[in-house]
């Protein structure tokens, strides 16, 4: 048993402003134990009535300043938790803090580089290491991804996820057996035999979990991921098997609402805006508090489902991630003092051993055969028939394998029958005496010399030979994969290439609105290249994959909108830096598997010339270029299979990153369309032969403008009235089949006060289709070009 108290961290996340110091200092002495001192300014402590204090100290175990990286706090925080894990303890680490202070970058990663991977992919990264290591013990993994959220559990890997509304899953509900122990009803354990695999389900998780969100939920700061790997162990033969648990948490925002609205309450106690935070304090002020005997678990979700991780059967660390900008002052405070509270509360870690029945029935079978062998031998007890020819053929069996085995501990079990025994010591005796006779006649006609040397070499060759083998195997294999995924990214490459030329193609040429048939075909031939390329991409995961059966629904209008969104999103910058960082990771691990063949060859020649006789030293020189090469592969092989992990990560970072990105499209999309509803009350008394403006002169002024700007993809005609009107060129591909029908074209007149200062082509050309949805998706378009077209344009000057 392990007792220990739990372990506090501190990380400070880095401040989005620089010159922020003075308000915290970290004293690092070797000989005493780290302290955090937040110094207040002055006009901030003077706020506080109650409370004059400037500065606040601290203790933690480590705490990791702005500068500490993703590597390092997983060295210091997470790799003796996994260590212990591996060993057969269960480990928790939990960050807690306010939203934004970096939780989720410490405990899952940043969103864009692979060196941000936070703890979740290095934990996994080195269990699948050490697994790989330890040949002694048979390990299997699980993963589950809980996501709590109001005090409901959703399961994060429940394949039904597609509903991408939260609410439509089953809950994941707790169930407590006799021994107070507690299951969780509902959520899926999924086996991960690879890092790869795990790593897959994280993000499966994460994007289920992004998908999931909305605006009004707000789910990612308000609840609570728990990511579970599951371990269990156990030695070859034994019928112990050892369970660990491993939580990796990542808590709600901490952030606490004032009980007054004046000041003086900053450093008071504050109410949690998350419930189930609030009941995590009354069980971690209950576990700190000595002859407490009633912990209240039972009152929240999360309390029970870490009722072991809080001073039960585990080994628990906290991070608490701290952003000490001066406006966040307060709730660093409050994070540390809680942290505080957590040191003192005291965890009896214990090795999770469980006796699998079965085996143990297999193993006292052998004991009780083994007791009446022995008894029959002492009890004098003699058998005197004769074996019978199955029993001998079995008997030879046993004594080749056991000539055979090179495990010099291997035992000949015969049980204690003499019959047995006597007829092993017979056979041995024959095949020593034939194995003479074949030596005396082998000696007769070959040198002695070679006689013991040539065995030995031949082995060794074969043994050589076998290993260059398996090796070929493995390097068969992963050049195929490497060319596959090269492929697949060159494909995708291509087909994103051919998107965007296409795209750019059909900006440049004029094209005036108002001919359905030209915009159909053009439509037949953007469209599915659009869905190709998403295709490819999705193939590798299958969460993407629905998401493309999302964009495939979407009208015509709506994914030319989302083409625009896509190009002037933010996030479309990193995509792209990572489709480059991949393609140098890919032309890398291309140059690597080329060395490689070639090392192997090398190892193959050497290999070949080997088996000639040839003088000592040459062949001395020959063994040491074979070992020289075979150290060189093994390094390349090695770093072959990280640029493999580091490959799939980043395919996952960019999977999430389009993810994400399609999500928030759909948000601004369906935001635009509400605007639109909003902004047009009096929609039938409209005049449809109205210009939306009639100022020629800043029309002008504005033509001017685009048209010098080259406006991507809008098209500035002269009407040959003497007004300009800016035309959207991208419009045909929007334009739907050409069957207008009168009432539709209310929905046409929609103008908000920001987009009357942009001209506007008259209403009457704007084709509608009869089709409301696709009507309001045109419409949509139009002014989201427009308010693209505006911010390019005033972003410019
Ligand atoms: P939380 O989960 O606590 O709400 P996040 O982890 O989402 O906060 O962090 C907020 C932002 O700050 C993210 O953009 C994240 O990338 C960034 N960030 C957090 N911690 C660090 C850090 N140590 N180094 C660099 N960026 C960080
Ligand atoms: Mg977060």
């Amino acid at each position: 048993m392990v007792k220990q108290t739990i372990q506090i961290f501190a990380r400070v996340k880095p401040p989005v402003r620089k010159h922020q110091q003075g308000i915290y200092s970290i004293d690092e002495d070797e000989k005493l134990i780290p302290s955090l001192e937040i110094i207040l300014p002055r006009d901030l402590a003077d706020g506080f009535v109650n409370n004059k204090r400037e500065s606040y100290k601290f203790k933690f175990q480590r705490i990791f300043d702005q500068d500490a990286n993703q590597e390092t706090v997983f060295e210091n925080i997470a790799k003796p938790v996994a260590g212990s894990v591996l060993a057969g303890y269960n480990g928790t680490i939990f960050a807690y803090g306010q939203t934004g202070s970096g939780k989720t970058f410490t405990i899952t990663g940043g969103a864009e580089r692979y060196s941000d991977r936070g703890i979740i992919p290095r934990t996994l990264s080195y269990i699948f290491e050490q697994l790989q290591k330890d040949s002694s013990k048979i390990y299997t993994t699980h993963i589950s991804y809980l996501e709590i959220y109001n005090e409901c559990g959703y399961d994060l890997l429940d394949p039904r996820h597609e509903a991408s509304s939260l609410e439509d899953l089953p809950k994941v509900t707790i169930l407590e057996d006799p021994d107070q122990n507690i299951h969780l009803k509902n959520l899926t354990l999924h086996q991960a035999t690879t890092e790869e695999e795990a790593l897959n389900l994280l993000f499966l998780g994460d994007t289920n979990r992004m998908i999931a969100e909305t605006p009004m939920n707000q789910a990612s700061t308000r609840s609570h991921c728990i990511f579970t790997i599951h371990l269990s162990s156990k030695e070859p033969g034994s019928a112990t098997v050892r369970h660990a648990k491993l939580h990796l948490v990542d808590l709600a925002g901490s952030e606490r609402v004032a009980k007054t609205g004046v000041g003086g309450h900053l450093l008071t106690e504050a109410k949690y805006i998350n419930l189930s935070l609030h009941y995590l304090e009354q069980v971690i002020i209950a576990l700190s508090e000595k002859h407490r005997s009633h912990i209240p678990y039972r009152n929240s979700m999360m309390t029970s489902v870490l009722r072991d991780s809080l001073g039960g059967n585990c080994m628990t660390t906290m991070i608490a991630t701290l952003s000490l900008e001066k406006r966040n002052l307060d709730e660093s405070i409050s994070t540390c003092r809680f942290a505080q509270r957590v040191a003192l509360i005291k965890n009896e870690a214990v090795l999770n051993e469980e006796i699998n029945p079965r085996l143990v029935i297999k193993r006292l079978q052998k004991e009780i055969q083994e007791l009446k062998d022995e008894l029959a031998m002492v009890t004098g007890e003699q058998r005197t028939e004769a074996l019978t020819e199955a029993e001998l053929l079995q008997l030879e069996k046993l004594i080749t394998s056991f000539l055979e085995d090179q495990d010099s501990d291997s035992r000949l079990e015969v049980g204690a029958d003499m019959r047995k025994v006597h007829h092993c010591f017979h056979h041995l005796k024959k095949l020593l005496n034939d194995k003479k006779i074949l030596e005396n006649n082998t000696v007769s006609s070959e040198s002695k010399d070679q006689d013991c040397q040539e065995p030995l070499k031949e082995e060794e060759y074969r043994k050589l030979r076998d290993i260059l083998k398996q090796r070929d195997n493995e390097i068969n294999i992963l050049v195929n994969m490497l060319k596959k995924e090269k492929k697949k990214a060159q494909e995708a490459l291509h087909l994103a290439g051919m998107d965007r030329r296409e795209f750019r193609q059909s900006q440049s040429p004029p094209f005036r609105l108002g001919n359905p048939e030209e915009g159909q075909r053009m439509r037949l031939s953007s469209a599915p290249s659009q869905a190709q390329d998403f295709s490819i991409l999705g193939k590798r995961s299958s969460l993407l994959h629905k998401k493309i059966g999302m964009r495939e629904e979407m009208s015509l209008g709506c994914q030319e909108a989302f083409e625009i969104f896509k190009r002037d999103h933010a996030d479309s910058v990193t995509i792209d830096d990572n489709k480059q960082i991949l393609k140098q990771r890919f032309s890398e691990a291309k140059a690597l598997g080329e060395s490689i063949n070639e090392a192997r060859s090398k190892i193959g020649i050497s290999e070949n010339m080997a088996v000639p006789l040839m003088p000592d030293q040459q062949e001395e020189k020959l063994r040491s270029q074979l070992e020289e090469e075979k150290r060189r592969y093994k390094t390349m092989f090695t770093r072959l299979k990280a640029l493999k992990v580091e490959i799939e990560h980043l395919q996952l970072l960019m999977d999430k990153a389009k993810v994400k990105l399609q999500k928030e499209f759909e948000v601004w999309w369906a935001e635009e369309a509400t605007n639109l509803q909003v902004n047009s009350p009096a929609v039938n008394s409209l005049d449809h032969t109205k210009p939306f403006l009639q100022t020629s002169d800043s029309q002008h002024e504005w033509s001017q403008l685009l048209s010098n700007k080259s406006s991507g993809g809008w098209e500035v005609q002269d009407q040959g009235t003497g007004r300009f009107d800016v035309c959207d060129v991208n419009a045909r591909k929007i334009l739907p089949s050409p069957c207008p029908s009168p009432h539709s074209q209310k929905q046409s007149s929609t103008s908000t006060p920001l987009e009357d200062s942009i001209p506007k082509r008259p209403v009457s050309s704007i084709p509608l289709t009869g089709d409301s949805q696709t009507d309001s998706d045109i419409i949509a378009f139009i002014k989201a070009r427009q308010s693209i077209l505006q911010k390019q344009c005033l972003g410019s000057n």
